[in-house]
């Protein structure tokens, strides 16, 4: 049997690593358990590398917009680069339907500080120079937003976290718990069995698979989608584009250009594609770049070096599951990230460590409301 932990996290991903350096850094004992061989390699590094504030509710904006200022200080405070880029995000609209709604939504970002503006067509020209302009009203544009590589955001944090003295384990899948009383005592793996005060549920797309070895039902159900990346371009595009039209076979799809100059880009299914499989498939290269020469023809000669498919960890209502459990007083979820665990991440790890250590403020117990587990699952988000 091993020492005992603080702390064990399932899962070293988009979660489970800045959670273990937030944790090491606070001088708590963290163990993180992988099933696979290093960090960030379930869906984490499937990610685009999309990071925004931009979001419909106070819960993801909030999370999102300290997200920010980490990733955005993260080569002053560490001296690595991560890619960060401040590009932006756009949501071009081209339907009324779309103006209207995304109209709406900037009163509500505005209530939270969010520099969101509404952009003439012209004006988002000057923006994004290839935007096909054929029914285009204008565009959301918020400048705080940005992005950044999960590969290189995540190793740098794993680094960092192992500087701080956290342990990581990998190839080790944890298999069961043994519960004693309303604590999970053990933490067995297919190769050791470790003890901690606490343990986090940090699984990703098989955290429901993991929540069930504690006997308890969460509804995380993982979903695919599949992105790709180009060859390097000379710098050509301003902000993200999120294009929320939809079409047969997907709903929207949004790419940016990274600081490489490379063009990143990635589309939700129509219908969704539920499940774990990551096969790539024919069907989405031809669907995402008939609609990105559509939208931005000056792509149409663009060379793709490598597509791939991941997972979203999806729940109902697109909204993640964070906090303790009422059935077992040292089980805690962190899950259900759906399209946002890069960047809601290393937010979501400062606020993971004020709810183990009880020094929630006012606001983070009402942004917890967004993500209780035991919440009414009916209502959607907007920009789910
Ligand atoms: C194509 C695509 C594009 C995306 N683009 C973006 C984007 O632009 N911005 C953004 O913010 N998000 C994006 N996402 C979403 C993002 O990747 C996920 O929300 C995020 O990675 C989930 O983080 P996580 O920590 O919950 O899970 P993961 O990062 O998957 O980590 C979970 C870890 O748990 C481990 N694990 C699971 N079960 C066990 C077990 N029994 N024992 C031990 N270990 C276990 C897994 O091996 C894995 O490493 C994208 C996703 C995809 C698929």
């Amino acid at each position: 049997m091993n020492k005992s932990y603080d702390l064990i996290v399932i899962g070293a991903g988009s979660i489970g690593v800045p959670v273990a350096l937030e944790f090491a850094k606070k001088n708590h004992s963290v163990l993180v358990l992988d099933a696979l061989s290093s960090p960030g390699q379930g869906e984490d590094k499937k990610a685009i590398g999309g990071i925004r504030a931009s979001h419909s509710d106070k819960g993801k904006i909030r999370v999102c917009q300290r997200s920010i200022e980490i990733f955005s200080g993260w080569k002053e405070l560490y001296g690595e680069d991560i890619s960060w880029k401040n590009n932006g995000y756009s949501f071009p609209a081209y339907t009324e339907e779309h103006e209207t709604l995304l109209k709406e939504l900037m009163g509500i970002q505005h209530d939270f500080g969010l520099t969101i503006q509404w952009l003439s067509p012209e004006e988002y020209r000057e923006l994004n120079p290839g935007i096909c302009m054929r029914g285009l009203r204008g565009s959301t544009y918020s400048p705080g937003d940005g992005s950044a590589s999960p590969l290189l955001f995540t190793q740098s944090c794993y680094f960092k976290a192992m500087e701080q003295r956290a342990q990581f384990r990998f190839h080790e899948r944890v298999m069961e718990f043994s519960i004693d009383k309303s604590r999970i005592s053990v933490v067995k793996t297919d190769k050791n069995q470790y003890h901690a005060a606490h343990v986090l549920n940090a699984a990703g797309s098989y955290a429901r698979e993991v929540s069930r070895m504690a006997g308890i039902d969460i509804p995380v159900q993982p979903d695919s989608h599949e992105a790709g990346i180009s060859e390097p371009i000379k710098p050509c595009m301003g902000p993200m584009v999120v294009d929320m039209r939809n079409e047969p076979g997907s709903k929207n799809f949004y790419f940016y250009q990274n600081t490489e100059g490379q063009v990143v880009f990635c589309l939700t299914p129509d219908p969704p594609a539920w499940g774990t499989d990551c096969r790539s498939t024919s069907r989405f290269l031809p669907m995402i770049a008939r609609r990105m020469i559509a939208i931005m023809p000056m792509l149409a000669n663009l060379r793709v070096r490598r597509t791939w498919r991941g997972l979203y960890p999806m729940t109902p209502d697109g909204f993640p599951i964070v906090g303790r459990m009422r059935e077992l007083e040292n089980f805690y979820q962190a899950v259900g990230m759906c399209g946002q665990g890069f960047m809601l991440g290393p937010g979501m790890a400062e606020m993971i460590y004020r709810v183990f250590t009880g020094a929630c403020s006012r606001e983070d117990l009402e942004i917890l409301e967004h993500f209780d587990p035991y919440r009414n699952l009916e209502r959607e988000e907007v920009f789910k």
